[in-house]
């Protein structure tokens, strides 16, 4: 007899879903008990296999630091659910909200409820994190979800997929893997959210996709996140908080900071200062186990033809590490740029690497029109101790995010939003305004028994039009 044909993976998504969706319209109200246990075994499962994960990240990149795992995945990861479960049955709780004055004595109220089933597409930079932290927010919304991991990370992908598949009900949470085809057939599915996170080309496609099924999209992508250094602020603190910030994960990190901006006259000491910093972090950047791979070579020479299109186009390439590049172990040593113009692809693309090109600008209102001149970034960084000059960067420019004096940390701050603007993203979430971004916010009104309303109604008197003149004036 013949083998029965394979079921096309667009088949096999198709079905996933169906019995996803059904599930998610069988139970409409998701008590506090539900969410809370399935927020327990998200983070169960994060504790109990941190380790696991940690390698399997650490082999799908070459080499990813075990330690940069546990601090910028896991741990954030155990934060926001932490964050989340400690306040999720106030996020709940429907709120009252006034009504307009001719409408009393009626109510209005606020609830929260779960959208359903929604779709969460993840890249490959933080594979961990970046999958969890919106499930937290989705399952506190109380949805049931399916997950997309990147093709970069297949390691990571097969393992959080049987991980989940030992936690969670096959009807309650679903991890898929594969490439671009996977990904265009999973961003089809009529979701009644979709959270991408990833470039912005491909952020683009994906709410093409979405548009066919008028599903709600929040896209968390990338760009080129500036970091200001305003006059007078001590170089080498600026310098540490930047290079730390483009260091991480090998600086393949979306709020990264892509580029520095320092006064005119302080590129040369901004330069010594960085490379003391690198001296300090990673004094072998060639054994050390703290830095971490680039994830592919495709990545790695991307890397290399940023730092030579600069040169050739009369950039000065500015090593900050002794060592020299390694193709075969993907280490790609820390690197700064000076002489830059916008024509070079270094200026143009997100650097998404351990290269930092260094401007100059002449007074802080130049910066600001440079920040502003290019399209609005994830995040953007000031180091400033004047009061009146940060105020007046905070509202001259629009970013995703703003930190000053530090670079990231904002991030890990589950009470602000996390979003982009602009070609960095749109929506956002993260503590309650993840939870938000979940749920359908419902406005119910509910009309008193004693109302005017019958007042309006026609035949139209002298009455009406006396209430009309003075609701109109
Ligand atoms: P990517 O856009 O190439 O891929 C992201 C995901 O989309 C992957 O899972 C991929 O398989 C999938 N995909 C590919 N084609 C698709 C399609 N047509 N339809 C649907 N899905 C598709 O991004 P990447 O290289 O994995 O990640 C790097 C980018 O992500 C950078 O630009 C970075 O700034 C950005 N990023 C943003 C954030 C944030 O929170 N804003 C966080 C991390 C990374």
């Amino acid at each position: 007899m013949a083998a029965p044909p394979e079921t096309p993976p667009e088949d096999a998504l198709r079905a996933r879903f169906d019995l996803l969706h059904r599930a998610s319209r069988a139970q409409l109200e998701v008590p506090l008990a539900v969410r809370e246990r399935r927020l327990e075994r998200l983070a169960a499962l994060v504790r109990e296999h941190v380790d696991a994960l940690a390698q399997a990240i650490s082999d799908d990149f070459g080499h990813r630091s075990r330690h940069e795992t546990l601090l910028l995945e896991a741990l954030p990861t155990l934060e926001a659910i932490g964050h989340a479960r400690k306040r999720l049955a106030r996020w709940m709780r429907p709120q009252r909200r006034p009504v307009s004055t001719w409408s009393r004595p009626a109510q209005a109220r606020l609830i929260p409820q779960p959208l359903g089933l929604a779709g969460i597409i993840v890249p490959w930079n933080y594979p961990l994190l970046l999958a969890c932290s919106p499930l937290c927010a989705a399952l506190a919304a109380g949805n049931r979800a399916m997950v997309k991991m990147s093709e970069y990370t297949p390691r990571t992908g097969a393992l959080f997929a049987e991980l989940v598949r030992r936690h969670f009900d096959e009807d309650e949470l679903w991890v898929v893997n594969g490439g671009p085809e996977v990904g265009a057939a999973f961003a089809a599915l009529p979701f009644d959210h979709l959270l991408f996170t990833g470039s912005t080309s491909v952020g683009r496609r994906v709410m093409r996709a979405a548009a066919d099924n008028l599903t709600p999209v929040t896209l968390e992508l990338g760009g080129k996140s500036p970091a200001i250094v305003a006059p007078g602020y001590p170089l080498h603190k600026a310098a540490e908080r930047i290079m730390a910030g483009k260091l991480y994960n090998a600086g393949q990190t979306c709020v990264a900071p892509d580029y520095a901006l320092v006064p005119r006259g302080q590129e040369q000491a901004f330069l010594e200062a960085a490379r003391a910093v690198v001296q300090r972090l990673h004094p072998d950047i060639a054994h050390t186990p703290h830095y971490s791979s680039i994830v592919n070579d495709r990545h790695f020479e991307r890397l290399q033809e940023l730092v030579q299109d600069a040169g050739a186009r009369g950039a000065r390439v500015v090593p900050l590490s002794q060592a020299s590049a390694d193709p075969a172990g993907r280490r790609f040593p820390p690197v700064a740029l000076t002489g830059l113009d916008d024509a070079m692809r270094v200026m143009q693309d997100e650097i998404f690497g351990p290269i930092l090109p260094v401007l100059p600008y002449d007074d802080i209102a130049h910066a600001v029109e440079h920040v502003n001149a290019h399209p609005r970034p994830l995040a953007l960084y000031l180091f400033d101790n004047e009061r009146e000059r940060i105020e007046q960067v905070l509202r001259g420019t629009v970013a995703g995010g703003v930190c000053v004096n530090d670079t990231l940390v904002h991030l890990g701050q589950e009470e602000l939003p996390f979003g982009g603007v602009g070609p960095s993203g749109m929506g956002q979430y993260h503590g309650e305004e993840g939870f938000r971004t979940f749920s359908k916010m419902k406005g119910v009104f509910l009309q008193s028994r004693v109302n005017a309303l019958s007042l309006f109604n026609p035949p139209y008197g002298r009455l009406t039009d006396l209430l009309a003149r003075l609701l109109l004036r």
